[in-house]
């Protein structure tokens, strides 16, 4: 380490991109300290994918144990089953303390200082950290900022936290309304309507495009309403938007058409969480300092090195990820860059493959993928002047969703006609987030159709409804 400086590297923000920056940056040898103003742990362990994966595991078997069809097929009969909902929603903090804390342990063991405060950029290599004693300035060879993000709450709609909320409020469970308004149909909105509608909630899900699940492949979206919606007790709205939200008894929701803007539909509901997306929580790190603006959607500029950049340049020593710079929001997509770029400061050359990055929601069954959907490979394909192929492979026709008694879904895998190269691959279906990986290490990988065509997997397992997608694949060399 440089003895001109307190640190070799600052991170500000120890939410996943923070973490795995400082766990990297400790195994290269770097002086490292990392600033938190709040909880350690971030969104993702303290108000997202942690908490959320918690209560889908509970009420994800509530689902399954009062479905008697399913139950009835397997041999199985059981009585009235019940929940406590205050014991689901300690199931969850139990779940996020339990990692806040391993994640705190991790950091402290490997001698990560922590500097609890709110953390500014106060000039080239220096960071201002206002902590409960007053400012305390360190000074750092390279510093990464790693601030995340917050809900995003759209004008006209007021939140009371109470009666309308977002995630933030919504993990906490703290009430069970007889009917819902979900604003969203992202994987966030999803992911609750799952949750609320297992435990005997009726929801509305409100979209502002013309179709649900916009993000989704159009097949997978296909087969995710006729799973995720259509059975159950949840009622759709697309192609409105919300244009005001009054909270109280009952919340008033005046729909709008999207064009037009004109209220179509005033709804009256017990509840309505907002999820709308996410905002970058860049502002007040003092990046102006240095001369960075925030682009127009707030979010920090970065290049593809992840340094962050000023009219286009990169700014020496300073380095943007996670959330915040807004190339993929997922706590794994954070964590990637936190690695990529202390590889950078430590002299190499990397870039990250968002190609490459899985994305999930854990829905039952669960909806995965990985790199670009049909549309957009037929897009990247003309530009190109490539073809493509797409192969479907069917749960219906696996031996351990059969035994499972779980054959809803499809895996689709979108391929390079003439030399296999994976485009993306998307799955609905049982345990579809543990098998998108397959694919995604392919894409890392470079590996084409073919390869994975040769590539042995266990049976019986579901790891097979891939194994067949892949071998279906013709790939004709021009
Ligand atoms: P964050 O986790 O937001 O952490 C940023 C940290 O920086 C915070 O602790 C904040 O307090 C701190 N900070 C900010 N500014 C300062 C400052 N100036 N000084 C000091 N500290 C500061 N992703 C997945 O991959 N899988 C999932 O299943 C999943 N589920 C989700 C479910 C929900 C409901 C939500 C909301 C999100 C989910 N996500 C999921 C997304 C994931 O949580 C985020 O992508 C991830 O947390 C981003 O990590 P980050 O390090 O960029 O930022």
């Amino acid at each position: 380490m440089s003895d001109a400086f307190d640190y070799d590297l600052v991170i500000i923000g120890a939410g996943v991109g923070g973490h795995g920056a400082a766990l990297h940056a400790v195994k290269s040898g770097l002086k490292t300290a990392i600033v938190e103003a709040d909880v350690m742990g971030g969104t993702c362990v303290n108000r997202g994918c942690i908490p959320s994966k918690a209560l889908l595991a509970a009420s994800g078997r509530v689902r399954e144990l009062r479905d008697d069809h399913h139950l009835k097929s397997l041999g199985i009969q059981v009585g009235q089953v019940g929940y406590d909902r205050s014991a689901i929603a300690d199931h969850a903090k139990n779940l996020v303390s339990k990692i806040q804390g391993d994640l705190t342990n991790s950091l402290t063991r490997l001698n990560v200082d922590i500097l609890k405060g709110w953390g500014r950029v106060v000039g080239e290599q220096k960071v201002a950290i206002d902590t409960a004693e007053g400012e305390k300035i360190v000074t750092a060879k390279d510093i990464i900022l790693a601030p995340g993000s917050v809900p995003f709450v759209p004008p006209g709609i007021t939140t009371d936290g109470k009666t309308v909320f977002t995630s933030d409020e919504a993990l906490k469970l703290d009430w069970l309304p007889d009917w819902i308004a979900i604003i969203g149909s992202g994987y966030i909105g999803l992911e609750f309507s799952d949750i609320y509608t297992a435990l005997g909630c009726e929801v509305t899900i409100i979209e502002a495009l013309d179709q649900l699940m916009p993000t989704f492949d159009p097949d997978i979206a296909k087969v995710a309403q006729r799973v995720l919606i259509a059975p159950r007790d949840i009622d759709t709205r697309a192609g409105l938007i919300a244009k005001t939200i009054t909270p109280g008894n009952p919340v008033v929701i005046e729909l709008a058409d999207r064009e037009t803007k004109e209220v179509v539909e005033v709804l009256e509901v017990d509840a309505c969480l907002v999820a709308t997306g996410r905002i970058p929580a860049a502002k007040n790190m003092g990046l102006e300092r240095v001369g960075v603006e925030l682009d127009r959607r707030g979010f920090i500029p970065v290049n593809d090195r992840l340094q962050v950049t000023r009219n286009g340049e990169p700014v020496p020593h300073l380095w943007a990820i996670g959330d915040a710079t807004g190339k993929m929001m997922l706590a794994h997509a954070a964590s990637a860059q936190g690695v990529i770029t202390v590889e950078n400061i430590c002299g190499q050359d990397h870039t990250v493959n968002y190609m490459s990055i899985p994305a999930a929601a854990f829905t039952h069954p669960e909806v995965s993928f990985v790199g670009l959907t049909e549309p957009a490979a037929k897009e990247k394909a003309a530009a190109e002047g490539f073809a493509i192929d797409t192969v479907r492979s069917y749960f219906k026709g696996n031996s351990k969703a059969l035994a499972e008694g779980e054959t809803e879904g499809l895996a689709k895998v979108i391929y390079r006609k003439d030399t296999g190269e994976i485009l993306g691959a998307h799955i609905i279906g049982l345990h579809a987030a543990d098998l998108i990986q397959e694919a995604a290490n392919a894409i890392h990988q470079g590996q084409t159709v073919t390869d994975l065509s040769f590539c042995v997997h266990t049976h019986p397992t579901l790891s097979e409804v891939m194994d067949e997608a892949f071998k279906r694949a013709v790939v004709v060399p021009v």
